[in-house]
């Protein structure tokens, strides 16, 4: 029971003041804006009126069951009846579910989906359309059908098989292995050690349609499920359609009850070790467990104080590890902390560390992690780590205060089943924006720190160390032992305290403010609704206010050149420039001094390199403005040499590269990328051995060499910004920078993708039996809002065909699809459609028949239905999409960059879109007669030969 001591003691040590405050206080309040109620046979609701975004509504039922209720003859059926819920019901036959939710615009896949886990089930369908209250009606029936009307057909049923069973192959991989065998061993005497979701295939393969229909109905019943609808829809007439549908269905007086699987504590630690020939690189975890929190316990006071307890402590050890990952010496590349769930079991809860060793050093990163959390213990966290970790905390709730007036459809629906399933507190942002800057100030370090010894375990009782590796020739594993050994070691040293080096100035010094230039010029725009402002340096500023986010601004510059301006000498550094940039310093502080010189804020910005152009994005709540700006300013300007910091980053890519090829997908995705490109080294992949000729130095020239004509670059600001605020920083940031008017750099045409027919067909040796098949025609054309949306459009189509017939009706593969896009990276542009399948190496050769059939059958006949679910698509979809920031920074930026506008005319040029138009679009993609199939097959076994 040791989560109950570190309740206690949380809520004793807390200043006298708090603690009254904490036991005088109410439970935590609900928000009165969701309308919650039980019907008789316990089916629980939830209904919210949410018009953020207008005009459509997201629907859910979430189930207490999952995997862990399974039989042993019954392992994978939770799952498979979750893929059965789209396979016939009584109001939807077939495939009605998806195919009625398409034609009101709704995704298969994304919008329509489910997700089965060990103790969960949960179906959504999102974004629905509520204008036509048929519309939301239907989406209840679908509920409904969910809850308890599955018709489970067998033929159906035998279809499926195949589908799951690919699934399954799909997931294969090297860590999936690895948890498959590690479970039992970090589950001892448990049934989670034994109910991952994807169960048994021989399950799979040969269970009787009975077995399946015996888990449907001992489990999904009223009494374990929630309704959660959110939207722009009527409260009441919802409330009084679920009492209609859902009031006649009866639960059995002797219905089994979901009991709670427990987690036997383990007095002596646990080691796991576990390897696989497919593992790039190695991972260890400690782990320690602890009693999660009772589900009664989670609406008092006390919850809310221990959660943010949780948040600062998991935030100082992040930044402690990542500090330690400067020293050379630090014997992993990366570690993190957190507190939560242990693995899959949320009877228990866990202080778990991850770690990434450098190669050989997996005991000495074990130690360190000890060593660390010991030193946290012994001495705690220093009053300056607490200030930042804590104005982060208040920061980051002041940032989703700011803005909750715009929460979205799934930020509630989300909330509202863990409400259900878990107990989690769904108070009003009101609530508890008021009560954490009340409670937050009153509890000091003293009290953070005193609870420490409570989640971290100093000695072997409930702890447990995983370690995964890579299995190859020659190379030496650890032993238990050896871990044991390497704990007791590390709990044997002599510490010292952590000592906060902390750089206390502003980002740019007074006597280094630059001196402000003008805003020149001022144009607006009122199609795209955006102010032009012509800068003294030469560059343009677009501002476009809007109130879509009230925490949100960003910021886009852009100007051509990018990485066609240099050279095959550059070619490897060009290929991690925004990693070592991302990882180098900016003005006077190194990248670990400016990690800590911004806690509390929330903004960021980032300088990266394109093709053919050059970018800096950022972003922002309006309170953080200034420091954006100042951010901006210095990449710029002033990008500065972190020798340590980009050191650790060689290591992780050393790391991660050296042995990528142990990954199918790895060596596909180079495969293709060398193919698409006619093994032209500019486009190739980098490898490990491509890091030794990387120079820090000159990628710091190249950088200073294309930000160095400010005059020459677009910014695109969108968001809710203050615009007689917004101005003077424009002045003093923007404005100040150096630049020049004139015409500037071009790109150079440097793109060499490939022509005519190309195949590249192959096989590799692997464990992860799956096929991968990618097809791509592409065919120079004008670039313009009409053929960007025929090409999107035929892929969409082509999306649904591929998953209807190599899906669903023949299971040739799990993965399928087509998407079509321009490629703009030359002079010439490119418009490129790719089909790809992934899957059963034995139905490859079908599927990649279909793929082709797909598209030839249609520049023949598009299919008007098909056709016409993808315009409700779209036509739904832009008016979600153009209620973003993001939207309208690209918008903005191809209207600057290209001249085209591609919001005004969009619905227009949807809404005309016409299977004859289509079919001419896709015949003329094809006559271009470029096409690349890629296939990679695995080796078969000796076994099979
Ligand atoms: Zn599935």
């Amino acid at each position: 029971m040791r989560i109950k001591r570190f309740f206690v003691a949380a809520a004793l040590l807390i200043t006298s003041a708090v603690a009254v405050m904490a036991q005088e206080m109410p439970p935590i309040p609900i928000d009165d804006q969701v309308r919650i109620g039980k019907l008789d046979n316990g089916l629980t609701y939830y209904i919210r009126h949410n018009e953020y975004p207008e005009h459509v509504a997201n629907f859910y039922i979430a189930q207490r069951v999952g995997s862990i209720q399974e039989e042993e003859s019954q392992r994978g059926l939770a799952h498979f009846l979750e893929h059965m819920a789209f396979n016939g019901s009584e109001n939807f036959p077939g495939n009605g579910i998806i195919d009625f939710t398409r034609g009101l615009g709704v995704e298969f896949g994304s919008d329509l989906n489910a997700y089965t886990s060990i103790d969960q089930t949960v179906y959504r369908v999102c974004n629905v359309p509520t204008k036509r209250i048929t519309a939301v009606d239907s989406c209840l029936l679908i509920l409904k059908d969910w809850s308890n009307g599955l018709l489970l057909q067998e033929e159906e049923i035998v279809k499926e098989r195949d589908v799951v069973h690919n699934e399954w192959r799909m997931g294969e991989s090297a860590s999936q292995r690895i948890i498959t065998r590690a479970l039992p061993k970090l589950y001892p005497g448990s049934k989670y050690g034994e109910r991952m979701p994807i169960g048994l295939m021989s399950v799979i393969d040969s269970f009787k349609p009975k077995t399946l229909m015996d888990y449907y109905h001992k489990w999904y019943r009223p009494d374990n499920q929630a309704l959660i609808i959110v939207g722009d829809v009527d409260v009441d007439h919802i409330e009084a359609e679920i009492k209609r549908l859902f009031s006649g269905i009866k639960v059995a007086p002797d219905a089994a009850k979901v009991v709670a699987e427990e987690v036997p504590d383990n007095a002596e630690p646990i080691f796991v070790f576990e390897k696989d020939k497919e593992m790039p690189m190695n991972q260890l975890m400690v782990m320690m467990k602890t009693d999660a929190t009772p589900e009664e316990e989670k609406s008092s006071m006390a919850y809310l104080i221990q959660d943010y307890l949780i948040n600062v402590i998991s935030s100082m050890f992040n930044s402690r590890f990542s500090e330690m990952t400067e020293d050379p010496e630090c014997p992993f590349v990366q570690a993190f902390g957190d507190y939560g769930q242990y693995l899959l079991s949320k009877t228990k809860d866990n202080m778990e560390f991850i770690a990434v060793p450098k190669e050989g050093k997996d005991l000495e990163a074990l130690k360190a992690i000890i060593r660390e959390t010991r030193r946290v213990s012994q001495f705690g966290f220093t009053a300056t780590e607490y200030e930042r970790a804590k104005s982060d905390y208040l920061a980051s709730l002041e940032k989703s205060y700011t803005n909750r007036d715009k929460r979205k459809n799934d930020e509630f629906g989300n909330a509202y089943r863990d409400h259900f399933l878990s107990n989690e507190p769904i108070p009003s942002l009101d609530y508890l924006y008021q009560t954490m800057n009340s409670i937050v100030p009153m509890l000091p370090i003293e009290i953070v720190n005193q609870v420490l010894p409570e989640l971290i375990a100093d000695n072997d009782s409930n702890l447990v160390v995983m370690d995964w590796a890579r299995e190859a020739e020659g190379l030496v594993y650890p032993t238990e032992a050896d871990m044991q050994k390497a704990v007791a070691e590390a709990r044997a040293e002599q510490l010292q305290a952590y000592v906060d080096n902390v750089k206390d100035e502003p980002l740019i010094l007074p006597e280094k403010m630059p001196k402000m230039g003008k805003i020149k010029k001022e144009t607006s725009n009122a199609t795209l609704g955006y102010k032009e402002l012509t800068l003294s340096n030469g560059a343009t500023v677009l501002l476009k206010k809007t109130d879509f986010k009230d925490d949100e601004v960003r910021l886009q510059a852009f100007a051509k050149g990018g990485k066609s301006l240099y050279g095959p000498a550059d070619y490897n550094n060009l290929k991690v420039f925004d990693e070592i940039i991302g990882f180098s310093g900016i003005g006077n502080f190194s990248s670990n001094e400016l990690q800590k010189a911004l806690a509390g804020k929330n903004c960021n910005a980032d300088a990266t390199l394109g093709l053919t152009r050059q970018y800096i994005t950022a972003n922002s709540t309006p309170k953080d403005l200034e420091t954006m700006f100042q951010m901006m300013y210095l990449y710029f300007t002033n990008i500065n040499k972190d020798e340590k910091m980009v050191s650790n980053l060689m290591t992780q890519l050393e790391l991660a590269l050296k042995n990528k090829n142990l990954q199918p997908q790895a060596v596909f995705s180079d495969s293709i990328t060398n193919t698409i490109y006619c093994h032209n080294p500019r486009f190739a992949n980098i490898q490990a051995e491509d890091l030794k000729d990387i120079s820090y130095d000159r990628i710091l020239e190249i950088a200073k060499d294309r930000f160095k004509n400010a005059g020459q670059f677009t910014f695109v600001i969108t968001g809710n910004f203050d615009e007689a605020a917004i101005r003077p920083l424009i002045e003093q940031y923007v404005a100040s920078l150096p630049g020049k008017k004139g015409k500037g750099d071009n790109f150079k045409d440097v793109r060499t993708f490939a022509t005519g027919k190309v195949v590249n067909n192959f096989t590799i040796k692997t464990d992860s039996p799956n096929a991968m098949s990618y097809l791509i025609w592409s065919a120079p054309m004008e670039y313009n809002l009409e053929n960007d949306v025929k090409l999107d459009a035929v892929g969409q189509i082509l999306s649904q065909i591929y998953l209807a017939t190599i899906r669903e009706e023949e299971s040739a593969a799990y993965t399928c699809g087509a998407q079509g896009s321009f490629d703009l990276s030359a002079s010439q542009p490119l418009a490129r459609l790719f089909c790809i399948t992934q899957g059963n190496p034995e139905k490859n050769a079908r599927a990649v028949e279909l793929l082709y059939k797909g598209i030839k059958d249609n520049s023949v006949k598009i299919d008007t239905d098909a056709l016409n679910k993808v315009k409700e698509y779209m036509l739904k979809q832009i008016d979600v999409d153009a209620k973003t920031n993001g939207y309208w920074i690209n918008t903005l930026t191809k209207w600057k960059d290209y001249g085209l506008d591609f919001y005004t005319d969009y619905k227009k040029v949807v809404s005309g879109l016409t299977a004859q138009s289509l079919q001419e679009f896709l015949q003329k993609l094809m006559a271009a007669g470029n096409q690349i199939e890629c296939i990679m097959m695995p080796e078969p076994k000796e076994a099979d030969k």
